[in-house]
């Protein structure tokens, strides 16, 4: 509906973008990010966290597949890349209905255990050193969230 969508030059242009979006999340918020290896997800998850003002250094969680930092509330990371048959077990609900923002690289994979709302991040490759981050809100409360960040 209400996207919203950014051209950046630079990792840190992408990251003020998500650090700007970041002062605007609030406990159980639930951001999906989709786009190819290199797109971006991870440099997105970096500023979240530097604007949720976690100082721990961000890495892609692959071989974990959930990482939590601490900042003004907890940001799960999660990248479900490599679970397997939709990851029946792994008890995502926890983290979504949970106190902290979920960010979630591959969500697709995960999808018959997402929530209903959610913020999609979609993350496009364009050249060298340059990305569009595309938000697409999913349910009111993104669609005010996206609405709030370009008053
Ligand atoms: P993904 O998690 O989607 O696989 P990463 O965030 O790990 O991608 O990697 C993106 C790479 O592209 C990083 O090395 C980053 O520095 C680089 N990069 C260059 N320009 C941009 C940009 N405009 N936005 C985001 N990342 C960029
Ligand atoms: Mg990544």
């Amino acid at each position: 509906m209400h996207s919203l969508t950014f051209s950046t030059k630079s990792a840190e242009q992408t990251q003020a973008i998500a650090e700007r979006l970041a002062q605007l999340l609030q406990p159980g918020d639930v951001l999906l990010l989709e786009g190819d290896l290199g797109a971006g997800k991870t440099t997105f998850t970096k500023g979240l966290a530097k604007g949720l003002g976690v100082r721990r250094t961000v890495n892609s969680p692959t071989f974990t597949i959930i990482k939590e930092y601490m900042g003004r509330m907890p940001l799960y990371h999660m990248d479900v890349y490599r679970v397997q048959d939709g990851g029946e077990d792994l008890g995502f609900d926890e983290y979504f209905y949970g106190e902290g923002v979920c960010v979630v690289e591959w969500a697709h994979l995960i999808e018959e255990q997402l929530p209903a709302e959610y913020l999609k991040v979609v993350l496009l490759h364009k050249g060298n050193d340059e990305r569009q981050v595309e938000l697409k809100p999913v349910g009111s409360r993104y669609e005010l969230m996206s609405k709030e960040l370009v008053k």
